[in-house]
């Protein structure tokens, strides 16, 4: 049977081989590194449970769910404590709740009086004009204001591609935005129909219900079952180095523990960050390397503050944000004990501390004692924790997330017909369309189907 070689074991790779593979396809994953997983690792230590990468998802994805169940794992997905509920944004030298409703907002102090004035005023925003890429920067000023889009946009973009508001593409980076103007003009008006429209069709008892949610044992639990699943299928410690045509479909290089090997592929699918595969692919097609190395990725280095039990408060809420106006070295900072408790045992109390970012791609070059130091300074100043931690883990990724920015869109047309003159070569992963683990699981998905019902 033909193979179809998965390039990269992150867990779009695997999401990806999974489903081929149950549908009766012969897929492999050929993994460079050590261990499956990519960016999402659960680390156990000294009663902490820590997570190297992504730290929750939002369980609204149906493909999330069906992997989970897929590989025995749903009954093990964990939603977010009912503490957590409330998040935070550090504004203004201190931190405030962000509102949960519009009339909440329109009474805080989250922005001055005249920016929230201002908002309301969204309402008679207009449309863009049609086929203009905007940046965020810019499609929030015209919807929102200038302190709105500083304030809140940036800490939603913080949150999600640890960027740069005035770089990112509003319509790729947060499709759901342009699509909430194209139909409703307002997004206000918009996000108030949307949310009536969906409390009138949910079906009660739904399973899907939007939490932030993780598995028992952390999100290394999804990875380390769907690893189970593949067995031999899912190869790690083998690079792949090289990719040309052959005549009946692909011909793969690959460095396996020092030896080298080549495997002939009918179909391949880099799930690789886009700058490898640019390298990959740059001997067969330039212009379409060129089309992936132009798709930057911000550093962001996470560092993990463990406590004793006694040694500080449980804090309340998911956690905080920080837009980039306070000029802080911190983006923002997860209450990961808040939210799951499970995550540090007898009373413990576990931060995680997210650094460096499109706003500050220094600091990811620090070593791990100056940024856990930086880290352990910035949750004193902002949030008051003044006791001296317990436990650090400091984990960097020098391409951390990939960067939607303005012509993003642009770059994926010309990617997809540069592919189209490569049959049976494609591209998934986070780089493209979508950041999140729902993102990846879902193109994931979509690609293992089209690729069955050829
Ligand atoms: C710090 C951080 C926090 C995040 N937080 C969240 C969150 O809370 N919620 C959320 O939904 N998302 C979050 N994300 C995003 C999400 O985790 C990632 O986008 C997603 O996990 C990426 O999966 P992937 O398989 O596409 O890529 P990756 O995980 O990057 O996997 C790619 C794999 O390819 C392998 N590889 C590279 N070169 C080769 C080669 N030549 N041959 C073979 N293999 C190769 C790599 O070793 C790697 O394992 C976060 C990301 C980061 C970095």
């Amino acid at each position: 049977m033909a193979v179809i070689a998965v390039v990269g074991g992150g867990i779009t790779g695997l999401a990806l081989a999974h489903r081929l593979r149950s549908r009766g396809k012969d897929a492999v994953v050929l993994e460079a590194g050590p261990r499956l997983g990519g960016v999402i690792q659960t680390r156990q230590r000294d009663g902490f449970s820590t997570e190297t990468g992504p730290n929750s998802f939002l369980d609204r994805e149906p493909a999330t769910r069906e992997l989970a169940a897929s590989v025995g794992v749903e009954d093990r997905i964990r939603m977010a404590d009912p503490a957590a509920k409330s998040r935070y944004l550090y504004t203004r030298g201190q931190l405030r709740p962000v509102p949960a409703s519009p009339p909440a907002f329109l009474k805080s102090d989250l922005l001055p009086l005249g920016a929230r004035l201002r908002v309301l005023a969204e309402l008679f925003t207009g449309r863009a004009s049609p086929g203009r890429d905007e940046s965020l920067g810019d499609f929030g000023r015209r919807h929102l204001g200038a302190q709105a889009t500083s304030v809140l946009l940036d800490s939603m973009q913080t949150g999600t591609y640890a960027g740069d508001l005035e770089a990112l593409s509003a319509e790729a980076a947060f499709p759901m935005l342009k699509q909430l103007e194209h139909e409703h003009r307002s997004l206000i008006l918009g996000a108030v129909r949307t949310q009536k429209a969906r409390r009138t069709a949910a079906p009660t008892g739904t399973a899907l219900k939007g939490a932030m949610c993780t598995f028992e044992g952390g999100l290394g639990t999804l990875v380390d079952a769907l690893a189970r699943a593949l067995g031999p299928a899912a190869r790690t410690g083998a690079e792949v180095e090289g990719l040309t045509r052959s005549q009946d479909g692909w011909r793969l290089s690959v460095r396996e523990r020092g030896q080298h090997a080549e495997l002939e592929a009918s179909q391949v699918v880099l799930t690789v960050p886009a700058h490898v595969s640019a390298e990959l692919l740059s001997p067969l097609d330039a212009s379409l390397a060129g089309h992936l190395k132009a798709i930057p990725y911000a550093p962001i280095a996470v560092v993990h503050l463990g406590f004793a039990p006694g040694r500080t408060p449980a804090p309340d809420g998911f956690g905080f944000l920080v837009p980039a106006q306070e000029q802080r070295q911190v983006l923002g900072v997860i209450h990961a004990s808040t939210v799951f408790p499970f995550r540090a045992e007898g009373g413990r109390v576990l931060y995680t501390c997210l650094m460096g970012g499109a706003r500050r791609p220094d600091l990811v070059g620090l070593d791990e004692e100056a940024l856990a130091a930086l880290a352990q300074k910035e949750l004193r100043e902002l949030a008051g924790v003044t006791a001296s931690p317990d436990f650090t883990e400091v984990i960097r990724w020098p391409r951390g997330i990939p960067q939607y920015t303005v012509g993003h869109l642009e770059r994926l047309s010309a990617i997809d017909s540069a592919l189209a003159r490569l049959p049976g070569l494609h591209l998934a992963g986070n780089a493209y369309k979508g950041v999140g683990i729902n993102d990846c699981i879902r193109t994931a998905a979509a690609l293992a189907d089209a690729l069955t019902s050829r």
